[in-house]
């Protein structure tokens, strides 16, 4: 086969070390992807009502690095967004009187739920201070329970965490790294956005589209439905391989235990509105951290950048162990395990002169969000050229 180096994914991690090859390199490369599509798991599609569906869950861009912006941003163009959450909160009897309160836990929500007297910053600390007064966790915490009740206290934590992080990783927060609730700040402000960073973004035709722009490069050939370890034969004589799926796929072979993920269901449901604008949710995501549901959160897609339809599409998301391999579960045994599986891709990148680079979520085991997955890439790129593993044009 014709070809320079191998890039199996096209996901963020793949298509951007595709698309830097391909102009700082005279390299032919080709990207393979087992999926019909690129894009990976950004991958997103306009369905027969004209709203845009990401297939495998909301993907809301959000970074603090300028050089990951100014890269991205050359392909495709972009709107600003600002993601906003609101979780279902049920009280604690059997009644149906649920209230809609902001995510992460800011002013608004005590106001909302616990305490309306709460007004600034010096209020949410003190309310937080008598809240958390009786917990004895301290840093570093043993786990997720432990680093979610030492911040929020017992009642938020029942409310907002323990069931929906049951729902979403089918373990309970005391089994789960003190990394998955850290991931979810505390505002001591009236700051209702998801994200804090200051470049927040949507592409206006899609991820799709931005992909489409990444890999239109005529050193470029994309080839779908190709899985590489059943099609690895076609491509011996190839020099230089990334590898950005799941690590412990590549080294099946070698009998080791398999690392553990989460992977998610999508239910999908559309409802004529009518009028073009109209929505049926007060957020575009809400949360659903309660057990009276089996799903975790619903998301209303019309809602991202207000796209206009006389229907609207809700997609709710259910957290499953069977599946496309989504989340890796942080916990002691997968750390420990993942560790052996990067000792095999050292000694796999070193062998007979052939160069096999791991890099991504599943290759990296780790969660990463987009900015960070390319940031990643951007970082590799450098090393590599810095180590002489690759050679550019000049
Ligand atoms: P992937 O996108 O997973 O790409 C890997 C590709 O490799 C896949 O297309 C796969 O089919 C292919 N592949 C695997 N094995 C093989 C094989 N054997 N042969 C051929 N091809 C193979 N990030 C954010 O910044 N904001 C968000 O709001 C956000 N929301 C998310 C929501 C969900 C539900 C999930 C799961 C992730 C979310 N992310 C979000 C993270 C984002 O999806 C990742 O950062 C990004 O997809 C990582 O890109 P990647 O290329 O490393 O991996
Ligand atoms: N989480 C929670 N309640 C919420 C939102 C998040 O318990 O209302 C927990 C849950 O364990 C989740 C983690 O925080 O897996 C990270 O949340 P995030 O929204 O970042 O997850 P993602 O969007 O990646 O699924």
């Amino acid at each position: 086969m014709n070809m320079d180096a191998l890039i199996v994914g096209a996901g963020f991690s793949g298509s951007v070390i595709a698309r830097l090859l391909a102009e700082n390199t005279k390299q032919k490369i080709i990207v393979i992807d087992s999926r019909d599509h690129i894009g990976g798991n950004c991958y997103d599609y306009v369905n027969k009502f004209g709203i845009r569906i990401s297939k495998y869950g909301a993907h809301l861009f959000h970074t603090t690095r300028q050089d990951v912006w100014n890269f991205i941003s050359a392909f495709g163009s972009w709107e600003p967004w600002e993601h906003r959450v609101l979780a279902k909160i049920y009280p604690r009897d059997d009644s149906d009187d649920f209230a809609y309160a902001p995510v992460p836990i800011c002013i608004q929500t005590i106001q909302k739920l616990y305490d309306s007297s709460v007004q600034n910053e010096e209020g949410m600390r003190r309310w937080l201070v008598e809240e958390t007064r009786s917990i004895k966790f301290q840093a570093p915490y043993k786990n997720s329970m432990e680093s979610a009740v030492a911040r929020f206290g017992h009642r938020i934590y029942n409310d907002f965490f323990h069931s929906y992080t049951l729902k979403q990783w089918d373990k309970s927060p005391e089994h789960l790294d003190a990394s998955v609730l850290e991931r979810i700040p505390l505002r001591y402000n009236m700051d209702d956005r998801y994200f804090t960073d200051p470049i927040q973004m949507l592409p206006s035709c899609g991820y799709t589209g931005v992909f489409q722009e990444l890999l239109n490069h005529p050193q470029i050939e994309v080839r779908l439905n190709t899985d590489y370890f059943q099609e690895r034969h076609c491509f011996n004589g190839v020099n230089f391989t990334v590898f950005t799926g799941p690590i412990d796929g590549y080294f099946a072979s070698r009998g080791l235990d398999r690392l553990e993920y989460r992977s998610l269901r999508f239910e999908e449901d559309t409802i004529e509105m009518g009028d073009k604008d109209t929505v049926m949710q007060p957020a575009s995501v809400v949360n659903e951290p309660s057990m009276r549901v089996p799903y975790t959160r619903t998301v209303e897609f019309k809602q991202f950048l207000n796209q206009r339809s006389t229907h609207t599409t809700l997609v709710r998301e259910y957290s499953s162990s069977h599946g496309d391999p989504y989340y890796p579960v942080p916990n002691e045994r997968n750390t420990k395990l993942y560790a052996t599986y990067q000792q095999l891709a050292e000694k796999e990148t070193e062998k007979e002169r052939r160069t096999v680079l791991f890099l991504g979520r599943l290759a990296n085991y780790k969660y990463l969000n987009m900015d960070q997955a390319i940031g990643n890439a951007l970082d590799h790129w450098q090393r590599w050229i810095k180590d002489g593993v690759i050679e550019t044009h000049d």
